[in-house]
């Protein structure tokens, strides 16, 4: 190796090392704007090389006011995991490894890892043992793959070889989902072919699960391809849909049932949150993340498929070239969509050896009784409403709940921005049933009680400053009109 080869490889174990001790400190947004970040990267095409451990210094001094806090303890903008210290370690590794992890041929470590891997994590959340598991980029991908399963299945039963035919002259596939469903299931139903206009949504309750009634009676007289959605973990209440009773239902009239549980599945890891999973293992197949709960570096994700079969047939890529294995040999490119792929077992076998089934256990606990923690504390302050049962990690509120929607949404929206100028904490605005909201996410395993607490006093310390400002512009207007 060239020395400044060799050199670009301390100089970013260095600088990876100060980042990490830095997180804690950092500040939770970013410090650069678009224009800044695209003056600091941007320039002329290179027409000649640099050294590459004079490239890696320049690239983490421009990168950084570009990070967001998001591998921090107080970043709960969105379901993201902190890309923790083990599995970025052995990811370190999987680079400078470069094995391609499409076969057992061209990879040998990397499919044995992920074949023991895929048996730990079918163990860990208690699925039926034969499920089939492939590695995926994240909930996305475990999406379309555990679809593409779902298609195959549901019209091999009805005569239909959509792997040879596709989906053109073929009996219709009907798809129901729930009123909560997450954009990225609707995108990998896209990517299959059947339109996002055909699905057909099921209503949902307060907290966004699906109506199993309504759906029993949307399925009444049902014939045909079928294929049911459900969530497990909505993105907004945490809630889980009653995933047994509806395949019970969906069962009946000879359907797939598939479940969306990128985070919640991972309860099932947690005596004390289980009972919230309980019946999912009625589904037949499931998409979760790796980089979310489980704190894998991106991209990782798991798609678990029950029916073993429909998930090679659906997933087998096959050539000349790549030579065939035995059955109990794993060739990694059989259940997901990419030939050539980074070894995501590694990470991934690393980190579940590092935290076991009791260190993860206690994450999911811990994050839910943070949650839990943070909601109480918000709620006591004055204005403040709390709008979801917290009974996983998820954490909605509205500020100024005691005015009109429309300045209550102005004054959530304002608060969120107040909170993410401080840089305490990170949060972020969405919208719930129609009114604006910030959500909260607990889901980084760096994450303590003292940075929940810190970040809960900063957010009421923010809503507190726009609620004074709000009422000192009332007051002047008062004093405007009246003299
Ligand atoms: C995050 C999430 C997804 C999408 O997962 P990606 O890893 O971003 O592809 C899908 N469904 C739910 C419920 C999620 O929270």
């Amino acid at each position: 190796m060239t020395d400044t080869a060799r050199n670009a490889l301390e100089t970013a174990a260095r600088l990876a090392l100060a980042f990490h001790d830095s997180r804690a400190s950092r500040p939770a947004g970013p410090a650069a704007s678009f224009d800044d970040l695209s003056a600091a990267f941007g320039g002329p095409t290179p027409e000649q090389g640099e050294p590459a451990d004079a490239v890696i210094t320049r690239l983490a001094e421009i990168a950084g006011p570009g990070l967001l806090g998001t591998a921090g303890p107080r970043f709960f903008g969105w379901v993201a995991g902190g890309s923790h210290p083990a599995g970025v370690a052995a990811d370190w590794l999987t680079s400078i490894w470069g094995q391609n992890a499409a076969t057992w041929h061209g990879a040998p470590a990397a499919a044995v890892a992920e074949q023991v891997v895929a048996a730990w994590l079918v163990d860990l959340l208690d699925l039926p043992r034969e499920c089939s598991v492939g590695f995926t980029t994240g909930a996305t991908m475990s999406n379309f793959v555990c679809l593409a399963a779902a298609r195959d299945a549901v019209l091999r039963r009805v005569g239909w070889d959509v792997e040879a035919d596709g989906l053109c002259g073929s009996p219709p596939v009907s798809v129901y989902v729930g009123e909560g469903v997450h954009v990225s299931v609707l995108a990998a139903l896209r990517y299959l072919g059947i339109g996002e206009r055909r699905v057909i949504r099921v209503a949902a309750d307060e907290s966004g699960r699906m109506q199993v009634c309504a759906l029993r009676e949307a399925l009444a007289g049902h014939a045909g391809p079928l294929i049911v959605i459900a969530q497990a973990g909505h993105m907004m209440t945490g809630a889980f849909d009653a995933v047994g009773d509806i395949a019970a239902c969906a069962h009946e009239h000879d359907g797939w049932v598939h479940v969306d549980a990128a985070f919640g599945l991972w309860a099932r890891a947690s005596g004390q949150r289980r009972h919230l999973a309980a019946g999912l293992e009625d589904a037949d197949s499931w998409a979760a993340d790796a980089h979310k709960w489980l704190q894998a570096p991106y991209e990782t994700g798991c798609a678990f498929v029950r029916d073993a079969g429909a998930h090679r047939r659906a997933m087998s890529i096959r050539a000349s070239y790549l030579p065939q294995v035995d059955d109990d040999v794993r060739d990694p490119a059989h259940y997901t969509p990419e030939l050539s792929r980074r070894a995501r077992g590694f990470a991934l076998w690393a980190l579940v050896r590092s935290l076991g089934r009791q260190g993860i256990a206690a994450m999911v606990e811990r994050h839910c009784a943070l949650a839990c923690r943070m909601a109480r504390r918000l709620a006591l302050g004055p204005g403040v409403a709390l709008l979801n049962e917290v009974e996983l990690n998820q954490v909605i509120v509205r500020f100024g709940s005691a005015y009109d929607d429309a300045l209550a949404d102005d004054l959530t929206l304002r608060t969120v921005e107040r909170i993410r100028a401080q840089g305490i904490c990170d949060v972020r605005a969405a919208r719930w049933q129609g009114r604006a909201v910030m959500r909260l996410s607990v889901i980084s395993w760096a994450t303590t009680e003292h940075d929940a607490d810190r970040a809960a006093d900063a957010i009421l310390t923010a809503w507190d400053q726009v609620h004074g400002d709000y009422l000192n512009q009332e007051r002047e207007a008062m004093a405007l009109a009246f003299g």
